[in-house]
């Protein structure tokens, strides 16, 4: 229907004879003339209609409202000098129109789209209007810019693109499934994949050697920024592989869509800390390096401390750590009690953060008196305080420390806006993670990652000894900026090992026979050693774009109640359906209205 797009007219095409089609952005009158700007997903030219070209079309013109769907031909011309938009690349130019089709008009929209709109069930519930505004539709070619250049990454590399079963098991990832009722096999559920974990396993085990899936992953858990109930992971694994091998694999493929997405070379590799490392500096997992404030210990500073806080807890064998935000003495009264807060969620059993300030040349702190001279030099020293500092002390056992540490450390940054114009993409390996985990209120020991991540190979014997809590895994995260990419490990490929490993979590014979007979099956034919990776697509193309919702690089994203407002999902079922199903729903209509659009339900 075209010849050309909007955007590819210049100079040099005067007096060539175009077609355009796409969509009305601006209409304007000039003296009786009407001028528009005409959209189509490339880009923007303006389109004169003179009557002396063709009356008709001009007379016609003056009906077009923004939003109509038009196709014009007509002479590609220079504009008047003193008028060229330099703005825009087509601003030379114009289209001095000899023909006008209206293909739609356009209703009234609901909202403008060169605005940006605070209401985001609006945005939702007209989602096709909200990706045609220019952010949204760049954050959609954006990611699809970046999914084609993994793909021709790992295509090239050697990977099979291959599809796994969506219809399937429940798969232990950690979060709860989604369930489908087998119409054929009635009292029978499949669970939506909460990864592809177990069958790219088994393709290993077929001897597939490099697989890869750009796969829609379902894990039923309470939603927020970067989560919703379906995402998409680009889902890797290999045989014959060690763990520099996956690593090496995953920087180069982001390496590729980095180059694509933003043109910009990240570095070849990324830099390596182990799980405590990062625990012990960042109080995280997933640290954003783009700045400092390290957590740093204090049991020097205070060996010989009989201020009594820290006293019992050094001798009961605990930490006392602090950091140093730089500069934020200035911090308000209701910074502070948002940071108590927080500090308070993440276990502080008092009620206010112990701190100390460095003002005009003085330091204030309730503690200070409790401090001997040699002490007080020594914190000075070991934390670098300088005029306008303030330092925030945590006392108790070590992994509550770093933990509550950790979140004050990024609140800190967040209200200093520490990272606001920064354009650095720190990219980061956290490796050696635990195995295991002890479930605080259970006492159950669960997989840090999940089942199947290999243990250390100078750590099975604490295995086998029952030494859990001090097992690695030769499990890895990717982090960037403070967000988790991903993550994968290195896998049990020996059935007597898998089988350990579920007794271990508390899965008995009979239920391994049962949930996982498939993979032990497996593992006695003759199966590889394998790894791999699983990297989160949606976040990947959020950091990209420079956005801080994964919702603003999906094209039909859930809202915060797994809503989708346009398409009305979830929805009702009618009897009939249920009936076929051979579900019956104990769930009382009167309770709960519909998932409502601002997300609160009773
Ligand atoms: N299946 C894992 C996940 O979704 C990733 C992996 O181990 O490859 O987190």
């Amino acid at each position: 229907m075209r010849t050309h797009h909007c955007n590819e007219l210049r100079e040099s095409h005067t007096g060539e004879t175009v077609t355009l089609a796409g969509w009305v952005n601006s209409a304007r009158d000039h003296g009786g003339v009407i001028f528009i700007d005409l959209r189509d997903r490339e880009g923007l030219v303006q389109c004169v209609f003179r009557p002396e070209e063709n009356a008709e079309a001009a007379k016609l013109s003056h009906t077009l409202r923004e939003e109509d769907v038009v196709r014009v031909t007509g002479k590609v011309a220079r504009r008047l000098e003193g008028s060229e938009n330099e703005k825009l690349p087509t601003g030379a130019i114009e289209i001095v129109a000899s023909d006008l089709v209206i293909i739609n008009k356009a209703d009234v929209l609901p909202f403008q789209l060169d605005k940006e709109l605070s209401n985001e069930d609006l945005r939702m519930k007209h989602r096709y209007l909200d990706l045609r505004r220019p952010r949204m539709a760049r954050n959609i070619r954006l990611r699809s810019t970046i999914t084609s250049a993994a793909r021709r990454h790992l295509d090239d590399a050697g990977f099979f693109e291959i599809e796994t079963p969506i219809l399937s098991n429940p798969t232990p990832e950690g979060a709860r499934d989604f369930l489908v009722p087998s119409r054929l096999n009635p009292g029978r559920f499949y669970a939506l994949p909460q990864a592809p974990q177990q069958y790219k396993q088994l393709l290993m085990v077929a001897g597939i050697e490099r697989y890869y899936q750009i796969a829609r992953c379902f894990r039923d858990e309470d939603l927020r920024a970067d989560r919703q109930p379906e995402f998409t992971q680009i889902d890797i694994e290999g045989s014959f592989v060690t763990q520099d091998d996956v690593l090496g694999t995953v920087e180069g493929l982001l390496g590729a869509m980095f180059k694509a997405g933003l043109g910009i070379d990240i570095p070849v590799t990324f830099p390596r800390i182990t799980y405590r490392e990062a625990m012990d500096t960042y109080g995280s997992d997933k640290p954003d390096t783009r700045y400092g404030m390290h957590i740093t210990d204090l049991a020097g500073v205070f060996a010989a401390t009989e201020f009594k806080i820290f006293r019992s807890t050094l001798d009961g064998g605990g930490v006392v750590r602090a950091i140093n935000a730089k500069g934020f003495a200035g911090i308000t009264t209701g910074q502070m009690n948002r940071l108590n807060e927080i500090a308070i969620q993440a276990g502080l059993p008092v009620k206010s953060l112990a701190f100390v300030k460095y003002e005009n040349g003085e330091y204030k702190s309730p503690l200070w008196k409790f401090f001997t001279d040699a002490e007080k030099e020594a914190l000075a020293a070991t934390l670098d305080i300088a005029e306008g500092d303030i330092v925030f002390f945590v006392a108790g056992p070590r992994d509550s420390v770093c933990d509550i540490l950790g979140r004050v450390r990024t609140e800190c940054a967040n209200m200093m806006e520490l990272t606001k114009d920064s354009d650095a993409f720190n990219f980061l390996w956290v490796v050696d993670f635990p195995l295991l985990a002890q479930d605080d209120e259970t006492g159950r020991w669960v997989a840090v990652h999940h089942p199947f991540t290999r243990p250390h190979a100078d750590d099975v014997g604490k295995l086998m000894d029952g030494d859990y809590a001090d097992v690695r895994a030769e499990a890895y995260d990717v982090v960037l900026n403070g967000y988790e990419l991903g993550g994968g490990s290195i896998r049990i490929h020996e059935k007597d090992l898998q089988a350990k490993m579920f007794d271990v979590l508390g899965i008995n014979p009979e239920e391994q026979a049962e949930q996982f007979g498939h993979l032990l099956d497996a593992f006695r034919f003759g199966a590889p050693p394998h790894g791999g990776v699983a990297l989160g697509l949606d976040r990947i193309a959020m950091l990209v774009a420079g956005e801080d919702s994964i919702r603003e690089v999906i094209a039909f994203p859930k809202n915060n109640k797994g809503a989708d407002l346009m398409a009305h999902s979830p929805c009702k079922i009618d009897f009939k359906q249920l009936r076929e199903a051979y579900i019956q729903s104990t769930y009382k209509e009167a309770k709960a209205p519909e998932p409502s659009a601002s997300g609160h339900t009773g």
